[in-house]
């Protein structure tokens, strides 16, 4: 399947010099969305994952389907404010300023397998927090997978300390 030519790119989205990477044109294409949450969910079948965990907002898009396939939990990961109990914050910087995400503090417990799902790998900082929330909690991290990764925005140096997974890159 030729995700990459199913996949829309839209120039300065949503600033300018931002190659947008649009997944909203495989989503609406049954068997291509089946065939990413298939591989996707192929990537995690000998790892023994207790838990798939996805940063809002398609982190839940890809991740949740993986888990209903693979039979196991779903822990969503949100930006402040938006999670009812109790939660667990980490705050991580950006170019400019700084951001947040939280995890409910009885989402994992102490060592379970987790396996943390999004659309897309740019520079990696999303799921280096959504990682350390899921540590701070107990919970062992055994699996980072995406949909893209944008090998020259290096990710993976970010994550050096996982094992990454991506099906299509753009260098
Ligand atoms: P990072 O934290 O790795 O720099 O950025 C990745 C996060 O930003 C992901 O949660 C992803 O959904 C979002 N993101 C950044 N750029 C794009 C893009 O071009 N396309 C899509 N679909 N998501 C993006």
């Amino acid at each position: 399947m030729d995700l990459k030519g199913m996949i829309r790119e839209i120039q300065d989205f949503p600033k300018e010099g931002i190659n947008f990477k649009d997944i909203t044109t495989i989503l609406k294409d049954g068997a291509a969305f089946t065939y990413v949450i298939d591989k996707l969910a192929a990537q995690l079948e000998d790892l023994e994952v207790d838990v798939i965990v996805g940063p809002e907002a398609r982190g839940f898009i890809v991740g949740t389907p993986v888990a209903y396939k693979l039979g196991k939990a779903f822990v969503p990961i949100r930006k402040p404010g938006k999670l009812p109990a109790e939660t667990v914050k980490y705050e991580y910087e950006l170019e400019y300023g700084t951001d947040a995400l939280e995890v409910h503090k009885d989402a994992i417990k102490p060592g379970q397998r987790v396996a943390i799902l999004d659309d897309l790998l740019a520079t990696g900082g999303t799921v280096l927090a959504t990682a350390k929330l899921i540590e701070e909690l107990g919970g062992t991290v055994v699996s980072l997978n995406f949909l893209i990764e944008l090998t020259f925005l290096r990710g993976r140096e970010t994550l050096k300390d996982y094992q990454v997974k991506t099906l299509v890159s753009y260098n």
